[in-house]
């Protein structure tokens, strides 16, 4: 039998509920089990006598497990892959930045070490974008909300978390519900993290981001938008025929209206397919008129089977200075990170299957070799 998470917030408050027990309850078992992932529901304290049976019968405090982990040569990334309880596996990375690094107007930058996380909504992906490890695994299930939130708990084991963005495997708002339910739980007690420090990646599902500004109005979007126009877009992403760029441009103009946030836009560095000088002035005059950022990602090939390869610095380069210069664009490079632990989404858990198969040895450090 199947256990739910008790991270799976309004199935447990549902439960609560009907048995006549205060829902206030639910974010102090969070808290416990945040604090002793390993403990059974009886321990949890200071519970109304009838919660235990329920709990204990219905639930687990954790469903997921870390079932390794593995540091970049740099220390700076530390990929983590979780196994679900039906046996499938998703990917979450930490990534650990210092903000003060650099200089910014001539003198030194305020902030400190940060870690971000970047979770999986769900296992595989349907939108089947040709550039992404995930996309060629095809689509397997979607996450529960307390699944999601639980790759928060694992990472908070390892180092303080305050970033989280949506940007592992799967398409997040294709799990929608799930989707908004994690973030309630992650922005609330005891979690706490500042919905402005949560940004959630999509393709472009319109239909969904017309919901944003009702149900997650302050969290931070991300689009991948990749290409310029509709014809490069659908070359590389399959799901963007059911959402024409036009349409896409559209929702985004009503999003940005109803919630006055700037939109972050990814834009994949493909050489000789997106990359040209060309490409970087259609990309400005699309987005001329939005308040966004764009994030120029030098790709990272998918094992030797990639058909694409990556751009140049020197195009990378003059794709930015484009933005910046004619279209007054703020516009970054990603910093490559983790290249050493399979660092793009969905890498760790293709090549995991791809091991398999072939009965290698597994790639991966046990949980017990980490520094920790
Ligand atoms: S890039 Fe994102 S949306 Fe596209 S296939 Fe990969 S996980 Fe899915």
């Amino acid at each position: 039998m199947a256990f739910r998470s008790v991270f799976d917030g309004g199935a447990l408050r549902t439960e609560f509920e009907s048995a006549g027990i205060s829902p206030h309850f639910v974010p102090l078992i969070w808290k416990y089990v945040l604090h002793n992932p390993g403990c059974d529901l009886s321990d949890v304290p200071s519970l109304p006598s009838a919660a235990y049976p329920l709990l204990i019968s219905k639930f687990r405090p954790l469903t997921s497990f870390l079932s390794s982990a593995l540091d970049s040569n740099d220390r700076l990334t530390t990929k983590l892959l979780i196994r679900l309880q039906n046996g499938n596996s998703v990917e979450a990375v930490i990534m650990r930045y210092d903000t003060r690094q650099g200089k910014y107007d001539g003198k030194p930058r305020s902030g400190g070490p940060r870690s971000t996380l970047c979770v999986s909504s769900q296992v595989g992906c349907k939108m089947g974008c040709k550039f992404c490890a995930t996309g060629t695994m095809g689509f397997k299930n979607n996450l529960s909300s307390g699944e999601i939130v639980e790759q928060l708990v694992h990472a908070s084991r390892i180092t303080h978390i305050r970033n989280v963005v949506f940007m592992g495997m799967g398409e997040p708002l294709n799990n929608y519900a799930a989707l908004v339910e994690a973030i309630q739980i992650m922005t609330g007690f005891p979690f706490q993290l500042s919905p402005k420090k949560i940004t959630v990646s999509t393709v472009g599902i319109i239909h969904a981001i017309n919901k944003l500004p009702i149900d997650l109005p302050t969290v931070n979007l991300a689009v991948s938008l990749h290409a310029p126009d509709q014809d490069i877009r659908c070359q590389i992403m399959p799901a963007a025929r059911a959402f024409p760029l036009g349409k896409l441009m559209d929702a985004l103009q009503t999003y940005q209206k109803n919630t006055q946030q700037k939109v972050f836009v990814e834009y994949i560095m493909l050489d000789g397919v997106n990359d040209h000088e060309q490409h970087a002035h259609q990309l400005g005059k699309l987005l001329v008129t939005f308040k966004v950022v764009v994030n120029l990602i030098p790709f990272n090939p998918i094992g030797n089977s990639s058909c694409f390869r990556t751009s140049s610095e020197e195009n990378v380069r003059t794709f930015q200075k484009v933005l910046r210069g004619v279209y007054n664009i703020r516009t970054t490079i990603r910093q490559e990170m983790g290249q050493d632990i399979s660092g793009a989404c969905g890498q760790l858990v293709v090549n995991l299957a791809e091991q398999r198969s072939a009965g290698g040895a597994s790639i991966l450090k046990d949980i017990e070799d980490l520094h920790i």
